[in-house]
């Protein structure tokens, strides 16, 4: 019997997970993907938003601004990167001006510091890259940037290293309400839990009426980007967004801080819960909207494109909720839900505490874990003696973002372990470059194939059938 069972390993199950592995007690993720981060913390804007967009009193709000204050300090924790450049509310019509006027007075009920409302020459000062048709801006120095599957993958690692457990490929289909806790039923051997945590995400409503309850329901909203290379990025520092509107808040660009340039996204309302497919319609949408903001963005170095789903729940703020003692919703976490991470997942172990749930502090819990990225982050000094002590870190395999084997096997070692290309590339950035893994896509499949000791044909990017090899040359042509 687990003490609690987490639905989904997202940004909000891995920081629910972290933050319970504080405490003496058993805890289990489970995921149906291939993965940790594979649903929307995979694909949005990478914003620790500073907190002015939602309405004072919700608890988007709340838990958005407590969120970004512990951010930074979780970052550095789990050497996750953060880069806190500020963010930028542009206006470019007269009538965009009041909106920056009521953002700016809702942030300070919000509780956002040092918020500030530009005029036209201050806002050019502060970011050169913008078109002159920018009148005005609202300021946030405290907006910022992280990678979220960086911290997402982090955050579920640093909980399995105090002793969360993690199933993969278990795909939940139902949940029986017992005296003593819950009966969770999948596509893998049935689990007992006190406490239940559904982070779900475009899934949480399906989740919660496994347990009768009808109280919500999601739909998904599309959003797509384009990110542009390395050289591409310029002079533009700050995020920045449009005046927003009632479907989000329009189409940003951004750097990322991985040092590319993100365009994005668009917001269309659909049925399907798994297509994330792009289209050129949406696409032509975010670079007019980009070059309105920043008019000599090169869309040449485009490198892909991507779309993501918003959980977009219909009580308009985070569904937290507690329709059965011991069960509890984290539905309708759309953005500023990487933001308020942190806070919803305090917020959802203080209520589960008050629920009967015992929090014995773990003599041995430890907060820390080594950055993915410790290796390229060094001097050349410092590379060079790892290198003498373990030559593979002196074999680069990607080409493009000048990523080593040491660090490949790293993360096929680490927790949560890399099991497909994908998940290789998002722990190391091998294949996020200009050439989009074609060149070190089939080396990183031979390193998978050797260090989980399978069959080549067996590796996949993405778990499923999402096989990269189908066999040798000669034996599949001899076949047919
Ligand atoms: C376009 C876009 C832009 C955004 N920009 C920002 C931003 O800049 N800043 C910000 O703060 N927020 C932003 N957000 C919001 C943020 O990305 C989300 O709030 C956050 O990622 C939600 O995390 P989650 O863990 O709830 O969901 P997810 O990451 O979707 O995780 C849910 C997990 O549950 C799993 N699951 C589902 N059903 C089952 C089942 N039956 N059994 C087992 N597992 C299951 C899924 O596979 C998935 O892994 C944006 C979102 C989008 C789409």
């Amino acid at each position: 019997m687990f003490d609690v069972a987490i639905i989904g390993a997202g940004i909000i199950g891995g920081m629910t997970a972290r933050e319970l592995s504080r405490y003496q007690l058993k805890t289990v993720i489970l995921e149906k993907c291939h993965d940790v981060a594979m649903g929307t913390t995979k694909a949005n804007s990478a914003i620790v938003h500073a907190g002015f967009d939602a309405e004072p009193g919700t608890l988007k709000a709340r838990l958005n601004v407590q969120g970004s204050e512990e951010m930074e300090q979780i970052c550095q924790d789990l050497g996750v990167k953060y880069q806190r450049n500020g963010s930028l509310v542009i206006a470019y019509r007269e009538e965009d001006l009041p909106m920056v006027q009521v953002l700016y007075e809702r942030g300070l009920q919000n509780g956002v510091k040092n918020l500030a409302v530009l005029n036209q020459e201050e806002l050019l000062a502060l970011e050169p890259s913008l078109s002159d048709q920018a009148l005005g801006a609202l300021y946030a120095p405290t907006g910022a940037i992280v990678c979220p599957y960086e911290l997402n993958i982090a955050s579920v690692g640093n909980a399995m290293d105090n002793g969360t457990e993690l199933m993969l490929d278990y795909q939940v289909t139902g949940i029986e309400v017992q005296e003593d806790g819950f009966l969770i039923t999948g596509t893998g051997e049935p689990v007992k839990a006190r406490f239940i945590v559904n982070a779900a995400g475009v899934y949480s409503d399906k989740i919660a009426e496994m347990v009768g309850d009808h109280s919500f329901t999601i739909t998904p909203r599309k959003g797509q980007y384009m990110l542009l290379d390395h050289d591409c990025v310029g002079t533009i520092r700050h995020t920045l967004f449009n005046v927003p509107s009632k479907m989000g808040k329009g189409i940003l660009v951004s750097p990322t801080v991985d040092n590319n340039l993100l365009l994005g996204p668009t917001a269309e309302n659909q049925e399907d819960r798994e297509d994330v497919s792009t289209t050129q319609e949406g696409l032509n949408m975010v670079q007019q909207n980009a070059l309105k903001v920043v008019p000599k963005v090169n869309l040449r170095g485009v490198i892909t494109a991507f779309a993501g789903l918003r959980a977009v729940g219909s009580t308009g703020d985070y569904i937290l909720t507690s329709p059965v003692k011991g069960f509890w919703n984290a539905g309708g976490v759309e953005s500023p839900g990487l933001s308020s991470a942190p806070a919803i997942a305090s917020y959802l172990v203080e209520h589960m505490a008050e629920q009967g749930l015992v929090l014995e502090p773990k003599p041995d819990y430890n907060p820390y874990r080594e950055a993915l990225h410790a290796f390229n982050n060094m001097t050349i000094e410092e590379k060079n003696q790892v290198i003498r002590e373990n030559p593979l870190y002196g074999h680069i395999v990607c080409r493009c973002e000048t990523i080593s084997e040491g660090e490949i096997v790293d993360a096929i070692h680490q927790n949560p372990p890399a099991r497909d290309l994908d998940g290789v590339k998002r722990r190391t950035r091998a294949g996020m470059g200009r050439c989009q893994g074609g060149f070190c896509g089939p080396m990183v499949t031979e390193i998978l194939a050797r260090e989980w000791n399978i069959p080549l044909e067996e590796v996949t990017k993405f778990g499923g059938a999402s096989y990269l090899n189908v066999g040798k040359t000669r034996e599949v042509k001899d076949h047919e």
